[in-house]
């Protein structure tokens, strides 16, 4: 809303109005130019002076008085003091120097060296990105991983899943937690009542608590042992030993077992698809699905080495490694399992 400064009106766009306005008397200057001199408290002394003397830019002068840019360009214009393009890149450029000269010692930002990491970085990232779009166009003929069908497919499909199985989880969730508490908490002052004849477990005098804790150690021990799951230190501790000393040979010598390897399983003579292949014929699938994916095996197994005192650099040895499929070494390890508990003894074998 302007008010217009003759008459007094109040104005959704003034720039019509100056020409019709009854009250304004402009002589002959353009009653446009004359209204908004007035309206805004601006001459043509005082473009002479800011804009042609002092060199200003109209946007400096925006921000120092407040004029709207299209008034301040009009009247420039009108004026006929408006630089040429050329005239105001040179001023530009040379107010640009000016400023990076106070600000860091340089005329040009290029010599700025964060400048320079910052544009060099940017450079990099763009350069993976082109990579990428390329492999994908090259691959899948798309420019986006989320065209491509599997992918669309597999997204929705875990979204809907997601969402729907976690509402339901959420609540039934809610419904338990909540009877579980009333339950316990109701059961266990009950039973603090019985035991100690409190009601809060921390009227219950410290010592009680902790026998009552060594008490519960006890008891569950017992039933590991009855059920063949404790292991002593000793037993435990060795073993773990041994297997992280034959981690570290075989990290040694993994690189030198793909040297010269046929590509194929050592146990079942079958070829072996590695992960970058896998991705390529099931797109959208991760490799961790690839059961054909080559792993290094041991030959001869770390438990048996270990039960059979085998020194654990020739158990992970380049002459006792080997590549096969992750299948296969999978059903290896869970083998191996069964000859652990044979080894602590408390499975009979
Ligand atoms: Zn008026």
């Amino acid at each position: 809303m302007f008010e217009c400064p003759f008459c007094g009106r109040r104005l959704g766009t003034i720039k019509n109005h100056f020409p019709v306005c009854k009250k304004m008397d402009s002589g002959d200057v353009d009653p446009v130019v004359f209204g908004y001199e007035c309206l805004y408290g601006v001459d043509f002394e005082f473009f002479q002076r800011e804009y042609v003397g002092a060199q200003k830019g109209l946007k400096t002068l925006v921000r120092e008085c407040g004029v709207p840019y299209k008034v301040l360009r009009f009247l420039v214009e009108s004026y006929g003091l408006l630089r040429d393009v050329g005239d105001a890149v040179r001023l530009q450029n040379e107010k640009n120097k000016e400023y990076f000269l106070s600000e860091y010692g340089v005329e040009n930002p290029f010599q700025i060296p964060e400048v320079v990491s910052r544009i060099r970085d940017k450079r990099d990232v763009q350069r993976a990105q082109e990579e990428a779009r390329r492999t994908l166009q090259l691959r899948y003929g798309v420019d986006n991983p989320f065209q491509i069908p599997e992918v669309k497919d597999r997204i929705q499909n875990d979204e809907q899943l997601k969402s729907k199985r976690a509402r339901g989880q959420r609540r039934a969730f809610a419904r338990k937690t909540q009877k579980d508490w009333d339950e316990r908490s109701e059961k266990t002052r009950q039973t603090n009542k019985d035991r100690y004849g409190v009601d809060n477990p921390f009227q219950i005098p410290r010592v009680v608590e902790k026998n009552h804790a060594d008490e519960a150690m006890g008891k569950r021990r017992k039933t590991m042992e009855r059920i063949g799951l404790w292991k002593s230190d000793e037993e435990r501790s060795d073993y773990e030993r041994y297997v992280s000393e034959v981690r570290k040979h075989t990290r040694k010598n993994r690189k030198r077992v793909f040297v010269g390897w046929d590509g194929l399983c050592f146990y079942e003579r079958c070829t072996l698809v590695t992960n970058e292949e896998f991705v390529k014929t099931h797109p959208g699938e991760s490799p961790a699905r690839n059961p054909m994916r080559p792993t290094i095996d041991h030959k001869v197994s770390v438990i048996r080495g270990f039960k059979t005192g085998i020194s654990a650099e020739r158990i992970g040895g380049i002459g006792n490694l080997c590549v096969c499929s992750q299948r296969v070494n999978s059903q290896k390890n869970y083998r191996n399992m069964v000859e652990f508990m044979e080894v602590i003894g408390h499975v009979e074998g």
